[in-house]
């Protein structure tokens, strides 16, 4: 039977998305948690706009994007499809207005210069802003030292066009240290963020190779990419 390769990729695509979610419902279990209280948050970064409508057509609603030019030109794209957008990457201060145009959330929150750039965006309701944290000693690696938690949770209260929903982070690389163990301290940095902010008690973490350890761990906001849409092409 012919099978023309537009309908062939989304099958495959339809594949790997159960089994991703499989693998998610079935850590959850392990850990004696309610797949229920997961978001999957599909990271379509790279990939062209008709892969994220192909992934709509298959019922996701959240997807991750982490350069902010891509994501305005993807975002406007579909703008008709009702997807959540969640910016996971850098954002510079200077492009933080233009971020809150599109994004559901900001999980890349790491500055109060930054919290006070999304002030003053023009909202019609809040952003829900997820403070990142470094898990490790390395200033270039993205995330707020995790001494600054309080204050910058502090700043993301005190904005009306955030509503703080937790902290976030990336493991660091496999040979630094065991995921399982930086997700334990990450655990920690959100009961931190609890005693603050009792309601801000989500943790976006988990990516591809790691999202065991980080719903193990209580993560509640799962990025991952590849898994799901196979190999990123390479960088233009
Ligand atoms: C790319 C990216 C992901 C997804 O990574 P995969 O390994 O492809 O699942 C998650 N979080 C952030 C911040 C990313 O940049």
């Amino acid at each position: 039977m012919a099978v023309n390769s537009q309908s062939g990729a989304q099958a495959s695509l339809a594949a790997r998305l159960e089994s991703v979610k499989l693998g998610l419902a079935d850590a959850a279990k392990r850990a004696g948690r309610s797949p229920d209280d997961l978001t999957l948050i599909v990271v379509t970064k790279f990939h062209p706009a008709s892969l994220v409508s192909d992934l709509a057509e298959l019922g996701v609603r959240d997807v991750g994007e982490n350069r902010h030019q891509e994501a305005q030109l993807k975002s406007a794209e579909l703008a008709e499809l009702d997807l959540r957008w969640h910016f996971i990457g850098q954002l510079q201060t200077k492009k933080a207005r233009q971020a809150a145009q599109y994004a559901h959330a900001i999980h890349s929150i790491d500055r109060e210069r930054l919290v006070d750039a999304l002030a003053t965006a023009d909202v019609a309701t809040p952003i829900e802003a997820f403070v990142q944290l470094n898990l490790t000693d390395d200033p270039g690696r993205g995330g707020a030292a995790p001494a600054e938690l309080e204050r910058i949770a502090e700043r993301v209260l005190e904005t009306p066009t955030l509503r703080l929903r937790g902290v976030m982070a990336v493991a660091p690389l496999p040979e630094e240290e065991e995921a399982a163990s930086a997700f334990a301290r990450l655990r920690e940095y959100s009961e931190r963020l609890r005693a603050l902010a009792p309601g801000a008690s989500d943790i976006s973490a988990g990516m591809t190779h790691d999202y065991v350890e980080a719903i193990d761990a209580g993560a509640t906001h799962l990025r991952i990419g590849s898994a799901i849409t196979g190999n990123r092409p390479i960088a233009g």
